[in-house]
């Protein structure tokens, strides 16, 4: 049997958001929404384009801008014309526009959400904008009464790593799953490095996760570092960060042009052609961004070749590595340092752990295998595998 790959399209209805954050890089107010139009030639783009499941993600900008309607039509577009590629659906939102009939669409479907939230109120509001918090959590009570499934994402900036343990209990005492970001510098601001997290003070910070995680796995779940451990424990990445994402994700913009993801969305140099053109996928490798995205690869494949990582870490995300440099391929994801870090402590870990276990075994002590070793990865190797 052939092995099928996931394949991912992201769909960006729109760029516009209503809300201001202050680190945002992609907001665009008043930013055309895409037309009923443009999903029937997304369909007709993907019949006969792969045969992989796909899975669809809506993001922004803001996608529920988008409105009732639009998911009303598009939903049953998709999973009804491309059934044989077994659509699955998840949305990326602020929530703040979410009605009780939009939520109904949403949840006729099962679409997971994701939305965002940066810890404790004061300090959300503080770097994302004035009332955001509020209207999240209005959102997040109707998604709710509706029978959807929220998970939110943290993004760290060099102004709330200060706050990490504060952020860390907020996670814990509200009994919600923690995902995090990094801050990127902002291609759009004057002052592109104001929020951005430190690559150095990333790793850091993962560390810290890694600790608190094992101690609290019962309460708690830690997203990042479940997928930093399967990236160690199987020698296989699990997130678009730790694969070749080109070529298995693609992102759809507004007016229906085609980019290598939705980070991309917007930049006409990034632009692999458009829907309504129905490109195969040797067209898209061949637009400049494709091929900008295999250049990406082959310099990872050089330039990381001795790194002990390079199996499932790929050289990290090339929007982070070429998009600062204006398209030169300089170097792979500035974030390297922070990967490193964690995969590092991970796996060092996991053999101390081993090597102590195996001393136990051949009739050594405890005291001799594991102290000062700190808390157990292996325990949160047995907890992933039984998922
Ligand atoms: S460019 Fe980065 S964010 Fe986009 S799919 Fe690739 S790894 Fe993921
Ligand atoms: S950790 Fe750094 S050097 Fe190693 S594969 Fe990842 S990006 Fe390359």
């Amino acid at each position: 049997m052939l092995h099928k790959k996931p394949f991912h399209v992201m769909i960006i209805p729109t760029l516009g958001c209503p809300s201001k954050c202050s680190y945002c890089w992609s907001s665009e107010e008043g930013s055309p929404v895409m037309s009923i139009e443009t999903v029937s030639d997304i369909v007709e783009w993907l019949k006969d384009f792969r045969d992989d499941p796909v899975t669809f993600t809506f993001h922004g900008g803001e996608p529920l801008l988008a409105g009732a309607d639009f998911y009303r039509k598009a939903l049953p577009m998709l999973t009804e014309n491309l059934s044989h590629l077994s659509p699955n659906f998840a949305l990326q939102t602020n929530l703040w526009r979410l009605t009780p009939e939009l939520a109904q669409v949403l949840a006729e479907f099962k679409i997971p959400i994701g939305s965002s939230l940066d810890g404790p109120k004061d300090l959300n509001d503080s770097q994302r904008s004035e009332g955001y918090y509020e209207r999240t959590m209005r959102g997040y009570e109707i998604a709710r009464e509706n029978g959807l499934q929220v998970q939110f994402i943290c993004t760290f900036t060099s102004h709330s790593v200060k706050f990490k343990e504060e952020i860390f209990s907020y996670f814990l005492e509200n009994g919600l799953t923690l995902k995090l970001h990094p801050a990127l510098p902002s291609l759009r601001s004057s002052d592109p490095e104001k929020w951005a997290l430190d690559p150095e003070e990333y790793g850091e910070l993962l560390v810290y996760l890694l600790d608190k995680y094992i101690e609290n796995m019962d309460r708690i779940e830690v997203r990042n570092i479940n997928d930093y451990c399967r990236c160690v424990f199987t020698g296989r990445g699990t997130v678009c960060t730790f694969v070749d994402c080109m070529e298995n994700t693609f992102a759809v913009g507004p007016d229906g042009s085609i980019y290598p993801c939705y980070r991309f969305v917007g930049m006409p140099e990034y632009v692999m052609g458009n829907v309504r053109d129905r490109p195969s996928r040797e067209d898209l490798a061949r637009s400049s961004a494709g091929q900008r995205m295999l250049q990406f690869k082959e310099y990872v494949n050089r330039e990381c070749k001795k790194c002990k990582h390079i199996r499932y870490c790929r050289g990290g995300c090339p929007y982070n590595a070429i998009a600062p440099t204006g398209g030169e391929i300089k170097g792979v994801d500035p974030h390297c340092v922070a990967y490193k870090r964690i995969f590092d402590e991970i796996s060092e870990r996991l053999n101390r752990e081993m090597m102590g276990s195996f001393g136990l075994e051949m009739g050594g002590t405890s005291a001799t295998s594991t102290r000062g070793a700190g808390p157990g990865v292996m325990s949160l190797m047995r907890m992933l595998a039984s998922k």
